[in-house]
């Protein structure tokens, strides 16, 4: 388990050097890095304002599809998992000013935001297995199926973007 500050936390963020739509965090049961961009591409919302609640808290791939993470597949695809749930599994967690503890998705490392962000704007997808080709592979979860998802406290994120 890593125990971070809230400032600790931002400065990690800022120092992969991107936007705040751009910044990426890992998800802890799949492994896929991700931005506040692959949450609205994913349809989580329409602009940063209205998925900044769910980034670094619920993986992208509640909005792809994706279903529940396989041991063994390969990050990049996303999965069902929201920190949200019933089984508190995290290995990151952000510490606030006044003591409250947070589980949240770890940062990606600098170079792998910058992987991420380069493989948008090279594929269009910031995933690397994107929705459409998983489409063909696995059964997607239809809307009706789909429960909302849980939402991250707001002090999280800056609300800029
Ligand atoms: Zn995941």
């Amino acid at each position: 388990m890593l125990t971070v500050s809230l400032e600790e936390f931002r400065a990690a963020l800022a120092a992969q050097g991107l936007d705040a739509r751009h910044v990426a965090v890992r998800c802890p049961i799949c492994g896929t890095v991700q931005s506040p961009q692959d949450l609205i591409d994913a349809g989580a919302g329409r602009d940063y304002a209205s998925v900044r609640r769910f980034f670094a808290f619920s993986c992208v791939g509640r909005w792809t599809g994706a279903g529940n993470h396989r041991h063994g597949w390969p990050p990049g695809r996303g999965c069902m998992w929201t920190l949200g749930g019933m089984l508190p599994i995290h290995t990151y967690e952000v510490v606030t000013p006044s003591g409250v503890v947070y589980p949240t998705f770890e940062p990606a490392t600098p170079a792998e935001a910058q992987a991420h962000h380069a493989r948008r704007q090279k594929t269009g997808s910031g995933l690397a297995l994107p929705a459409k080709r998983l489409a063909h592979a696995r059964p997607r979860v239809t809307p009706h199926t789909r429960s909302p998802a849980p939402v991250a406290p707001a002090t999280l994120t800056s609300s800029r973007g």
